[in-house]
């Protein structure tokens, strides 16, 4: 208990402590995807991303079989581009 409160201290401190970096777009964007463009799909019900690269990180964590789609179909499936490869939209 007295660990958590500590902790939740100690990272108060150390976030005040360092000003909130304004982080430049973190990479600089892929060249631009029609709507045409090929995503990467996990097959499981429990995925609701799609994928620039089939050698996403995330989709390391599909354990059923990845397919391809368009981003157009992927979006009509209602999927949403993927916070780590960051596909087109
Ligand atoms: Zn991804």
């Amino acid at each position: 208990m007295l660990a958590t409160v500590l902790a939740l201290l100690l990272l108060q401190t150390t976030a005040t402590a360092r000003p909130t970096q304004q982080r430049p777009a973190a990479r600089p964007p892929r060249k631009p995807a029609p709507a045409g463009h090929l995503v990467y799909l996990c097959g499981g019900s429990r995925s609701f991303a799609y994928h620039a690269a089939p050698g996403c990180e995330a989709l390391a964590w599909c354990t059923t079989s990845l397919r391809k789609a368009t981003v157009a179909a992927a979006t009509k499936e209602g999927r949403y581009p993927c916070g780590r490869c960051r596909p087109a939209r």
